[in-house]
């Protein structure tokens, strides 16, 4: 249990259309001139975006439409010039993980003369800086930057996908499940996938605290069942509370809390997606299984064996065959979310590019000296490898 300091102060507004009596005072508290961003049109054909504009009708409003999943830095560009051009006060972001990461490293580009890039590659940078406050109305459960400080911004020209970390997180954070009922089946699996994610890199840790473990496991049995139930009935306001209240504790920093915080999944993830663009959820899916065994050994098999009883209600007694078993019903619980298992499913069909992320995965996430176990870019390699085939599961 290492020591750690706990802070966050997103005002929550969690549940159906709120934003109707209380979006237009949590946007003017600010200001206003509003940064209005967007994605790629999901909210014109949800009516969300209809609804937005009407409520801050006579407000001075610019939009930033077309950001795209891993956002890229192009789009932070775009919107560090209309902010300061505009002289916005706040940005208020509507959308998934990529408009709500985007928009956080504009808030800090506007009052930076510089490239936002450096600000991704040092986000050191952006502690010196003012920052805009950032209202945020989410649309899709997954990735936490609804009340975190993280955002993943990519580089294509660069085939860099970095992780930045900002001084605040979100001012005000609308949760609205009903928001996400019109996601797709493959965003619902691949957002449930990145939750669950986010909890497995905090509890296999090598400074776990029992508090945070209990937690985590929790929330993990909670997107575990509810991600089927939530692809199965896409209007089911409950499952898509769950997930969508579990997306925001996984990674809020409070599971975290006294942890080493070494991730290793996550790092490797991103070079899939800064060389093939692929969904950060579905590359996870792939990912996980492999990096689990991968790092099963006699000194970590009682954690997996805990895992295993308390997360998959898995019986065994013998520590190894329980930790087997969970490995194996991680895989299945991916595979029956309909997404793809091995990396030809993402149209990646060859290890051309394997060893070069290997090395940028190790080196960006530090994978060599922090993190569960310490891997070295042939570890990671190999777990590229095992990722084009399914031998090892059943
Ligand atoms: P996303 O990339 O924001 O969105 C994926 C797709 O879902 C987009 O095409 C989007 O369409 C669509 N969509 C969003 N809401 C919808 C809705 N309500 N109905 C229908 N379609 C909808 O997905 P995400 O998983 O939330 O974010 C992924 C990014 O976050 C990745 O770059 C990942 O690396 C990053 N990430 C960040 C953190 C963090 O802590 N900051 C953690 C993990 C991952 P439109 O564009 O048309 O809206
Ligand atoms: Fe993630």
């Amino acid at each position: 249990m290492n020591n750690f300091t706990f802070q966050n102060k997103t005002d929550i507004r969690f549940g159906r259309d709120l934003i109707e009596g209380q979006l237009r005072d949590a946007i003017t508290q600010f200001g206003n001139k509003v940064l209005f961003v967007y994605g790629g049109g999901s909210i014109k054909r949800s009516g969300l975006y209809e609804q937005v504009m009407r409520l801050l009708a006579g407000m001075d409003v610019v939009e930033l439409a077309g950001v795209e999943p891993n956002p890229k830095i192009e789009s932070v560009r775009a919107g560090q010039k209309l902010a300061k051009e505009h002289d916005v006060d706040v940005v208020l972001a509507v959308g998934g993980g990529s408009v709500i990461d985007a928009s956080k490293v504009i808030a800090s580009a506007k009052f930076y003369e510089g490239d936002p890039w450096e600000l991704v590659e040092n986000s050191a940078l952006r502690n010196d800086i003012d920052q805009l406050p950032l209202v945020d109305i989410l649309t899709l459960s997954a990735t936490g930057t609804e009340m975190n400080r993280g955002s993943v911004i990519s580089n294509m020209a660069e085939n860099k996908k970095l992780g930045t970390y900002g001084p605040n997180t979100p001012a005000v954070s609308f949760l609205d499940p009903a928001n996400t009922l019109t996601v797709s089946k493959w965003q619902t699996a691949a957002g449930s996938i990145d939750i669950f994610s986010h909890l497995t890199e905090q509890y296999f840790d090598r400074a776990y605290t029992p508090v945070t473990d209990g937690m985590i496991e929790g929330l993990m049995r909670t997107v575990i069942s509810n991600a089927p139930v939530a692809l199965a009935h896409p209007d089911d306001y409950n499952a898509r509370g769950a997930l969508m209240l579990a997306s925001t504790m996984a990674l809020n920093g409070l599971v975290g809390s006294g942890n080493e915080n070494g991730w290793t999944v996550h790092p490797i993830e991103h070079e899939l997606s800064a060389y093939y663009d692929i969904t950060h959820g579905v590359g996870l899916g792939i990912l996980t299984p492999r990096w689990m065994k991968q790092v099963l050994d006699e000194t970590s098999q009682a954690k997996f064996a805990k895992f295993a009883r308390n997360v998959w209600d898995i019986q065994a007694t013998d520590d190894l065959e329980a930790a087997e078993q969970a490995i194996q019903a991680t895989y299945n619980w991916v595979k029956s979310l309909d997404v793809p298992t091995v990396l030809q499913g993402v149209e990646i069909m060859d290890n051309q590019k394997f060893q070069v992320m290997a090395e940028s995965a190790v080196e960006v996430g530090s994978l060599n000296t922090r993190g569960y176990k310490k891997l070295a870019p042939a570890d990671v390699v190999a777990m590229f490898e095992a990722s084009m085939t399914t031998d090892g599961f059943e």
